[in-house]
């Protein structure tokens, strides 16, 4: 099969039907093989019965309906877990994504040799409060993932080599970040396609503002586990050592100086009086707590199903 098109949706009877005939139209007219992945994310709509419809008179219209909302990331995975094309194509299911840009995406694949496509909505038809906030969240991104090419990380149209949708766990709101978690499985070459966007035809947007604040913090729960999640001893203990050795310099300082002080006759005063003294202790404490936390953090690491969790590519 040459096309797996997976789309997650929650409530959008509406633009069901004619999103479906739009991709039956392009996948006849350029002869691909195809199947097409609904994932019913706890529709209380319609949905799951227009999908049903769908599915009686197209053989290669599939579904699949969670009991209940659990979001577009498990959406996705699900829909990976099951995709059987060469090439997998994930879209929304709002009609902002356009079927016409399926036999591009595909050609970059196979023929280009990329292992992800994304797509980039250069001229978009959303609200300013949602596109400005939008562009600096690309902006950290890219800083932070070092996927420098990538305009739109979150553009719900993108094109996957197979292999990489089985080698990539999608969980909690990470769909955002899916060519961070391919370049952290090892596939990295990962390119952009321009892509036409249209404004929301039917319903309205599943997503608040809070996409951002979340957006941010699970940019940082993948930098995190991505460099230090299998060795957390490396961050913590390095960073608690730093801060015992520093504190354990200073009380030494304070302390010797005071002796130093006494044997010569000077004047003096006692070691608890001196602020030095406290910044000293605060530091040697959290100190510890850190090199705690890292020895935590290894107890869990090496219990961990996924110690080991490499996996091998090819082999003669
Ligand atoms: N979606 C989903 N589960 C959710 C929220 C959204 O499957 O909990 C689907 C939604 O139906 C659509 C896609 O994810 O097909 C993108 O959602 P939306 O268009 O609301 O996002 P936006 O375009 O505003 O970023
Ligand atoms: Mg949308």
């Amino acid at each position: 099969m040459d096309i797996s098109i997976v789309v997650p949706l929650y409530n959008e009877a509406e633009s069901l039907p004619e999103l479906a005939s739009w991709i039956e139209r392009v996948m006849n007219e350029n002869n691909f093989s195809y199947e097409v992945i609904f994932v019913n994310d706890g529709s209380t709509d319609d949905s799951w019965k227009v999908i049903k419809q769908l599915s009686a008179k197209n053989p290669a219209f599939h579904g699949v309906a969670f009991r209940r909302n659990y979001g577009k990331s498990p959406a996705l995975n699900t829909g990976f877990a099951r995709a059987k094309g060469d090439v997998v194509i994930t879209m929304d299911a709002d009609l902002q994504d356009s079927p016409d840009e399926i036999p591009e995406l595909y050609r970059m694949i196979t023929a280009e040799g990329y292992d992800l496509v994304s797509g980039y909505k250069q001229k978009r038809y959303d609200p300013l409060s949602k596109t400005i906030p939008t562009k600096l969240f690309n902006a950290t991104a890219r800083k932070v993932t070092g996927i420098n090419n990538l305009h739109d990380f979150n553009c719900g149209l993108k094109a996957y080599r197979n292999k990489v949708v089985k080698h990539i766990e999608i969980y909690g709101d990470m769909h955002r970040y899916i060519p961070y978690l391919a370049k952290l499985a090892g596939f990295n070459r990962i390119g952009e396609k321009v892509v036409h966007h249209q404004a929301r035809k039917y319903g309205k947007t599943k997503f608040g503002l809070d996409r951002f604040v979340n957006g941010y913090l699970d940019l940082g729960t993948l930098w995190f586990t991505g460099k230090f999640g299998g060795k957390p001893m490396h961050f913590f203990g390095l960073l608690g050592s730093l801060m015992f050795i520093l504190g354990f310099i200073a009380v030494a300082v304070v302390g010797f100086g005071k002796l130093w002080d006494m044997y010569h006759g000077n004047p003096y005063i006692l070691v608890t009086e001196s602020p030095y003294f406290y910044l000293a202790l605060t530091l040697m404490i959290i100190g510890c707590q850190l090199f705690l936390a890292g020895f935590v953090g290894e107890l869990v690491a090496r219990n961990s199903q996924r110690r080991n969790d490499y996996e091998i590519d090819e082999e003669l």
